[in-house]
């Protein structure tokens, strides 16, 4: 190999530079050295050409990466069917062995964490150190579930019948497809697929057009690890066509969605034909309660962190951030000072917090939401932005004065757009935290047991978290409620999502 991304230390800084400043040609035709630069489907084992090309964008420099193959209806259930084959083979391993090959894809990807990363960074955007975190986070998915399958119990009851044995069973359900965001393009599949094939499901993942090469690369070290063909599959082409084949399938059993609410309702309707179990992990509208007893500068640097994370495209990023009155102006200047310290650059860059964009649309829905906010009198606060960096790129910017008929109250911003909230009492916060059809997660920050408790209690979300950024991890149960979507990720009842209980009644005895 002429290139070695494998590096430590100021090696690594080196070669960022180095990266930053080339070609991301050079970089993809290391990774096709390494053969982790896939471009073709991966379906029952084989690497599969489609009926066309779709190309695929860099979202710091507009340049063309690479084409995937899109298939066509027919490929797309022909690999259901190969699917379908390959679980009643998998379901019958062991759990032992299942774990075994979870556990060697593991290792296998974080001994590819650089590379991976550097892929991702091409493709998504995010910072190499956002990037390389995420493959560590994706990856520890599949060492949970590793260990989770060997053990995954039944029950045993009293019976109410005589002479009886009463007990269940926890199958898995059969292929599942797995159809994924462009925003974590690794951690959003591995998060659904180790919990699948921990219990014996094979699976068929539907990456986002945006970032298919992340999740190829997935395909190509399951494949190094051992995986069987059929039980890890990865398909591409017209997304519509795609969720249709695999959602209205009579032998798709499960499907888990990762993405906008518009899309999942989408999906559900699809589904609804063939009762599929699906799980949704939806859009989120979070809020950030600054209690009244919080240090600010702590408030506003947590804050800063829970909303720019991969450039506020994150479905757990701080949305609403709702402050005390008598602090609010102290919150601001805390916070625009610290904003004012962003960079925003390619992500390739060690000096970049703040990546691009995923596309021209998406940046502008974030001058949409600007835009507004100024017409209903809100005041907007810019950060840093070099006007040479290309058109996918967003300055940080901070919205006060927001009011609820705003769009950045209301919508999932998706950008790096932060609006600030004055408020009088708790009660007043909590229900403007609740002021959405939304209901994924939300941030504290404060001392007084008795407030963190009420905003517990009070806030209709999924997760809370007091007094951390860090939401997310294997051991959480991950998801909403209200129209952030159904059923939970990771966790020990990750696993429900892709399996069935069996009842049994041994009668007679
Ligand atoms: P999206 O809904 O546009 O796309 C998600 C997936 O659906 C992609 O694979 C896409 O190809 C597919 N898709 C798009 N339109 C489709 C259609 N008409 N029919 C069938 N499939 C279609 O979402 P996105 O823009 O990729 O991701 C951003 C959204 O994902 C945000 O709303 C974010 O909150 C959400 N998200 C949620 C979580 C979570 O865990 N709750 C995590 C990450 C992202």
């Amino acid at each position: 190999q002429s290139r070695d991304l494998h590096y430590s230390g100021s090696a690594a800084n080196a070669l960022r530079h180095d990266i930053a400043g080339k070609a991301s040609s050079d970089v993809l035709a290391y990774l096709d050295d390494q053969r982790l630069f896939r471009q073709l489907a991966y379906c029952n084992g084989k690497w599969v050409n489609g009926d066309s090309d779709t190309p695929v964008l860099n979202p710091a420099t507009g340049e063309v990466l690479g084409y995937t193959a899109s298939l066509n209806a027919t490929q797309i259930n022909q690999t259901i069917d190969d699917a379908e084959a390959a679980f009643h083979l998998w379901r019958a391993e062991s759990a032992e062995t299942r774990a075994k090959l979870l556990m060697k894809w593991h290792d296998l990807i974080m001994e590819n964490q650089h590379d991976l990363a550097h892929l991702m960074v091409l493709e998504q955007g995010k910072t190499l150190r956002d990037a390389e975190g995420e493959v560590e986070y994706g990856a520890s998915f599949i060492h949970w579930f590793a260990e989770e399958a060997k053990r995954v119990y039944g029950d045993t009851m009293p019976s109410h019948i005589p002479n009886a044995h009463l007990a269940t069973l926890r199958e898995p359900i059969g292929v599942a497809a797995l159809i994924t965001p462009w925003n974590f393009p690794n951690a959003m599949i591995t998060r659904k697929a180790a919990a699948a094939l921990a219990i014996g499901c094979s699976v068929i993942v539907k990456p986002a057009e945006e970032t298919p090469f992340s999740a190829l690369a997935l395909a190509e070290l399951a494949e190094r690890a051992g995986i069987p063909a059929g039980v890890f599959n990865v398909v591409m082409g017209d997304a519509p066509m795609v969720s249709t084949q695999l959602c209205q399938s009579d032998n798709v059993k499960a499907l888990s969605f990762t993405g906008s609410t518009r899309v999942g309702r989408l999906l559900l309707e699809q589904s609804a034909q063939t009762v599929k179990k699906s799980a949704m992990e939806l859009g989120g509208n979070a809020p950030f309660i600054v209690l009244p007893d919080m240090d600010i500068q702590q408030a506003a640097r947590a804050a800063i962190d829970a909303k720019f994370q991969t450039s506020g495209q994150d479905c757990l990023a701080a949305n609403k951030i709702l402050v005390p009155r008598d602090k609010h102006q102290a919150f601001v200047d805390a916070f625009a000072a610290l904003m004012d310290e962003l960079e925003v650059g390619n992500g390739l860059l060690p000096s970049t917090d703040i990546g691009p964009l995923i596309s021209a649309r998406a940046v502008d829905k974030a001058q949409a939401i600007v835009d507004d906010a100024i017409a209903k009198g809100a005041t907007v606060m810019g950060g840093k932005l070099n006007p040479n960096l290309g058109e996918n790129f967003f300055a940080p910017t901070l919205i006060t004065k927001v009011t609820p008929d705003m769009l950045v109250y209301q919508e999932e911003n998706f950008c790096p757009v932060a609006g600030v909230i004055a408020y009088d009492n708790l009660d007043e916060a909590i229900a403007m935290g609740n002021d959405t059809e939304y209901g994924l997660s939300a941030y504290v920050y404060g001392n007084d047991i008795r407030d963190i408790w009420r905003c517990l209690r009070g806030l209709e979300v999924g997760m809370v978290s007091v007094n951390s950024v860090k939401m997310t991890g294997h051991p959480i149960p991950f998801g909403g409620v209200k129209q952030s979507g159904l059923g939970r990720e990771g966790s020990r009842y990750g696993i429900d999502e892709f399996s069935e209980i069996k009842y049994y009644c041994l009668g007679g005895l």
